[in-house]
């Protein structure tokens, strides 16, 4: 568990991913046993998914102090402790300016008033932490569809072909009209979710759903943007290949987007 992410030091800091838990973060199995001589809790377990792995200066960690969802507690756990190693850095489509690794805690004794909360609080904080990291990741998705967008738009003015800028072929006039369309429409979802948070009104059901929008445009919109392109957005010559292949992350990580689509509708269901 990384305590810093990709888009900055306020967001993705809270990692309770294990190999065989990712969408089901309650099925973490790392444990936190309290020791009875006070000195702290023995942590053991593989956590996956580590960003920042092996580089930075502290881990948030979610481990197993009881059994069933209530037993997660939360940690803010030193790089530098005894028994914490680092995997090799994953092979990763896309995100080269971040290394991601496994962690592996081999009966690493972190302190006790490293905990954050009380024991058992672990995946309500979690939760809380992920509702404002997903409108992060809106707003990253946001900007990565503009800048696919403005690239399509600045190439379709310049290449002719029949005589014409490719911007004036009614066929690929309307795939850009499309393209800027699902831009704004990405950008309001996540200022509402956002202005919502900032009101301190409910808005996990928001940022879930500006998190779906957002990635799935900026999935659609760099995929466009490459087809504008033409052959020449099949190269690593412009920049467009890579934002294709950096939105595609944004609709895995901070929950993936059927994820999402859980949490909306259970927003939305009644009791029985
Ligand atoms: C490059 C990278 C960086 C990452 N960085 C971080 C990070 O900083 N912090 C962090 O916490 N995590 C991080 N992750 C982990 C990421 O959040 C998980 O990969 C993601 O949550 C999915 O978990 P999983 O990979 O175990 O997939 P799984 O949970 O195994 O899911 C596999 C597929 O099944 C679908 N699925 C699973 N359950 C359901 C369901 N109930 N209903 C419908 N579909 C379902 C999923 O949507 C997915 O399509 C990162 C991952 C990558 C690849």
């Amino acid at each position: 568990m990384a305590a810093r992410g990709p888009g900055g030091p306020d967001h993705r800091r809270l990692q309770p991913l294990e190999p065989q838990a990712g969408s089901d973060a309650a099925a973490l199995t790392c444990k936190a046993e309290r020791q009875e001589d006070g000195s702290g809790y023995r942590i053991t377990g593989t956590k996956a998914w580590i960003t920042h792995g092996g580089k930075a200066d502290f881990y948030a960690l979610f481990a197993r102090t009881a059994p069933g969802g209530h037993g997660i507690s939360c940690f803010l756990a030193p790089g530098a402790t005894e028994g914490l190693s680092f995997g090799a850095p994953e092979r990763k489509m896309g995100l080269q300016a971040v290394p991601t690794t496994a962690a592996y805690w081999d009966g690493a004794l972190v302190e006790e008033d490293r905990r954050i909360g009380d024991e058992g609080q672990g995946l309500q904080i979690a939760f809380s932490a992920l509702d404002s990291g997903r409108l992060g990741i809106a707003a990253c998705a946001t900007g990565l569809a503009q800048a696919a967008l403005d690239a399509a738009v600045a190439y379709a003015n310049e290449r002719t072909t029949f005589g014409r800028r490719i911007v004036d072929h009614q066929g690929l006039g309307f795939l850009l009209a499309d393209m800027a369309a699902a831009v704004d429409a990405a950008r309001a979802t996540y200022l509402d979710a956002a202005r919502r948070r900032d009101l301190g009104r409910p808005f996990s059901r928001q940022a879930s759903a500006a998190k779906l929008i957002a990635t799935d445009t900026a999935m659609r919109v760099t995929t466009d943007a490459v087809q504008v392109f033409g052959g020449y957005g099949y190269t690593r010559d412009f920049p467009v290949e890579r934002y294709m292949r950096e939105a595609k992350i944004m609709q895995i990580f901070e929950g993936t987007n059927q994820i999402q689509r859980l949490v909306i509708s259970r927003g939305l269901a009644r009791p029985a």
